[in-house]
């Protein structure tokens, strides 16, 4: 069963450099969805220790215990994040490492999951455009579409136990 992070897991990245391209990295003038040149993929960051404060501030939600220990970015091929937006408050935001993983069973699972708490989510597929999910219809605010991470995001209400891929 899925289960909120908690913030007191003993997981580390391991093999794991998938939040290395998905991730949009303002010092290194690196976009999102692109592999960072200092990345060595599936060892790790060629300048840690040095790496900028951008990387640092990222918070994995699977190194704080979302998802079982299978679960890590790289095996299901997604990147899950939490930001908080002025107007819809915070949001749960899930990077595709490769595409086609946002529809797949792991993606849909917490999806799921997440709504039926009454969270928001964000899905940010390599191609095409963003979705934000929201539960409770009032979570509109009467917008329809937003920018993230340089591209369009439609927002739509979205029930827990409607959610399809
Ligand atoms: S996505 Fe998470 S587990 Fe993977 S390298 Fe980044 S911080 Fe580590
Ligand atoms: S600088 Fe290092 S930690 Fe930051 S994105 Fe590049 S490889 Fe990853």
């Amino acid at each position: 069963m899925s289960e909120e992070a908690t913030g007191t897991s003993t997981r580390s990245c391991g093999k794991c450099t998938a939040c290395c391209k998905t991730h949009p990295i303002l010092e290194l003038a690196k976009p999102a969805s692109k592999w960072c040149s200092h990345c060595q993929i599936g060892k790790g960051c060629a300048i840690y220790g040095d790496h900028p404060q951008g990387c640092k501030e990222f918070s994995c939600q699977w190194l704080l215990g979302r998802g079982q220990d299978g679960d890590r970015p790289d095996q299901v091929k997604i990147v899950i994040d939490n930001f908080i937006l002025p107007v819809l408050g915070d949001m749960i935001i899930f990077f595709e490492v490769t595409e086609g993983s946002i529809r797949g069973s792991f993606a849909t699972k917490e999806t799921r999951f997440l709504l039926s708490v009454g969270r928001a989510v964000c899905h940010l597929p390599l191609a095409g455009r963003n979705t934000l999910y929201v539960p409770i219809k009032e979570m509109l605010l009467g917008l329809h579409t937003f920018t993230l991470n340089g591209k369009e995001t439609v927002i739509v209400h979205m029930p827990a136990d409607e959610f399809a891929p």
